[in-house]
């Protein structure tokens, strides 16, 4: 299979050729289908797998088609919630570098830093947040994230984020969600709190393992 066999707009498909991928891998290829269907998903991939590709792909081609050039004001689409900083920048840059020929804007926010520029970011309207767990629940509480209009919820390194306390933050944070959303949860190990998490958030999801 190919890149260009995915039925995605041709706008993301320049973008993703000019990272040099042509073929999608494993769990590109299975995903990406999934994603566009409007299904819940559990990924079992770790990193280094193409894993943050294949939910970024499939939510700016959904995000570009919902607002397309629309000059509504923007409003948090898709969340992506992932354990570290490291992470949250990484995953920044690949919806960067995918939705390049899109209009669509996103934001990247962590802890340990300065909450204003992040703040200032977020009052001009975005479509896409990625965010750590701490941050988030912190900025929302002073009422500068709303989540009310949100299509897409991804949980990254699932396991990670129960490993490093996290859990309780996750269950807050999928409370401010919409039930109707759609979810991508993602993890490298699927021991059974993992799992007993992905059947609380998850709506009959398929699963995916690479
Ligand atoms: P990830 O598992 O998301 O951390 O991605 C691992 C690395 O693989 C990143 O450096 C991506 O740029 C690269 N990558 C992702 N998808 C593809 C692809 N289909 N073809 C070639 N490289 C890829």
């Amino acid at each position: 299979m190919l890149f260009e066999d995915l039925s995605l707009s041709k706008s993301i498909q320049k973008a993703v050729f000019e990272q040099g991928y042509t073929v999608p891998t494993p769990i590109q290829e299975q995903a990406i289908p999934l994603v566009l269907a409007g299904r819940d998903l559990v990924g079992c991939a770790q990193t280094g797998t193409g894993k943050t590709a294949a939910f970024a792909i499939p939510i700016i081609h959904q995000l570009h088609r919902i607002v397309g050039s629309s000059k509504k004001a923007k409003q948090i689409r898709a969340l992506v919630v992932t354990p570290t900083r490291e992470l949250a920048v990484q995953i920044g840059q690949n919806f960067d570098d995918y939705g390049k020929y899109t209009n669509l804007t996103q934001l990247t926010i962590f802890g340990g830093v300065s909450q204003n520029p992040q703040v200032d970011a977020l009052k001009n309207g975005v479509d896409i947040l990625i965010a750590t767990p701490g941050r988030l629940l912190d900025l929302h509480k002073q009422g500068f994230i709303d989540l009310d209009h949100l299509h897409t919820l991804v949980l990254d390194e699932a396991d990670q984020m129960l490993d490093m306390g996290f859990v309780n933050d996750v269950k807050k944070i999928v409370k401010l969600t919409p039930k109707n959303r759609q979810t991508l949860f993602f993890s490298a190990t699927m021991p059974i709190a993992i799992r007993e998490l992905a059947e609380m958030f998850l709506t009959d999801p398929e699963t995916v393992t690479v």
